[in-house]
């Protein structure tokens, strides 16, 4: 008769093991849906579908069966895998947020780059081209919306004992977790909180009927990220980058990341290209050239926009409302909303 193996030993083991590719454990990032013991001493474990890639599956299955079985002694592993529900609407396969059209997200492999910065531009510039905008913060470790977009001590508004309204500025609909943090508390998140505020976000705010979601996610290449893929089919992503090359470098893992998670490039913004001279109008390229160009060649991608220094982005930033706002005929503004155009233009006709 085989030794029955406490469940709670089952758990501790199956905090151990690691999703592939990832230092998060499958506990932490919630792939673990359920455990049963059998009358045999055997166990079901049920996993939830993270990712349609097979091959990932099956690591993920063959670690959790050495885990189970070969170091901790339990006889017989039954493991089943539970495709995470189209709860949000299906459509050709995979889930879609519903009343949404199209989910965009702008990655990037470091902070400090200006991925935020773009997001929020690109989100009014659409938003100014009579598209219907939201925007959400996923940037969770560092939220910088409530900044960007000077919305204060203002709070969401509740719709329900669940829902959240978004809060509007500019024209988009906005939801960010610095809308429920002091402006300068740290965020330190574990992986199943992370999963747990972003499936929030997605799903309880009130988008109401959009064309687009911009999804400021937060640098590198984690937890957050898979999240999204697992809770809604993303339609694009961009990735920012600067010139320079460890940034460039960053920039190619968090490319590999989207991929990984079956979220097609629409391309690179390099940001913080150059700086022109406001006395006699040149040229300064001041971070070195061309690091995007090569790394677009090597993800099989382009450079979509290409954005100089310019101070009044960084003042506009600051104060509280996008330069595409404040100054929507400035040269950075235009960038923008060529930037914008391009997005559109590259979205699925079917969305
Ligand atoms: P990230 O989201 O990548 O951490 P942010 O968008 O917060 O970066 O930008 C970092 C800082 O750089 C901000 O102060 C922002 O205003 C500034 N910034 C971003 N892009 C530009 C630009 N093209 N020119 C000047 N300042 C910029």
């Amino acid at each position: 008769m085989a030794r029955q193996v406490p469940v709670e030993a089952v758990f501790e083991a199956l905090g151990h093991v690691k999703y592939p590719g990832f230092t998060t454990d499958i506990l932490a990032l919630g792939i673990v849906e359920e455990v049963k013991p059998r009358p045999d001493g055997g166990f079901i474990v049920v996993l939830r579908q993270a990712t349609e890639r097979d091959d990932v599956m099956q690591r993920l299955a063959a670690n959790v069966h050495q885990a189970l079985t070969a170091d901790l002694g339990v006889s017989e592993v039954e493991l089943q895998v539970r495709r995470v529900e189209a709860e949000l609407g299906e459509k050709t396969g995979r889930a879609r947020l519903a009343g949404t059209k199209y989910v965009v997200a702008v990655a990037s492999g470091k902070g400090g780059v200006g991925k935020s910065t773009v997001a929020a531009n690109l989100a009014v510039a659409l938003a100014q081209m009579g598209l219907k905008v939201g925007l959400l913060d996923a940037d969770i470790y560092g939220p910088s919306m409530a900044l960007m977009f000077g919305t204060g001590d203002e709070r969401p508004k509740a719709g329900g004992p669940q829902n959240l309204y978004p809060i509007e500025r500019c024209g988009v609909n906005l939801m960010s977790m610095g809308f429920f943090l002091d402006d300068r508390a740290p965020v330190i998140w574990r992986g199943p909180m992370v999963m747990g505020a972003i499936r929030q976000f997605l799903k309880d705010t009130l988008w109401g009927t959009q064309d687009f979601l911009i999804v400021d996610l937060p640098p590198g290449t984690g937890d957050a990220q898979l999240t999204l893929a697992q809770q809604v089919a993303l339609d694009g992503g961009i990735v920012v980058t600067t010139p320079q090359d460890v940034s460039v470098l960053d920039a190619g893992r968090a490319a590999k990341m989207l991929r990984q998670v079956h979220c097609p490039i629409l391309g690179i913004v390099e940001n913080m290209s150059y700086f022109v001279c406001p006395d006699c109008g040149e040229r300064d390229e001041i971070f070195g050239r061309s690091g995007a160009d090569r790394m677009a060649a090597e993800e099989g991608t382009g450079v979509l926009a290409r954005i100089p220094i310019y101070p009044e982005i960084c003042e506009s930033g600051d104060k509280g409302l996008p330069i595409t706002f404040t100054q929507p005929r400035h040269p950075a503004s235009q960038v923008y909303a060529e930037l914008a155009r391009k997005v559109l233009a590259m979205m699925p006709e079917d969305g």
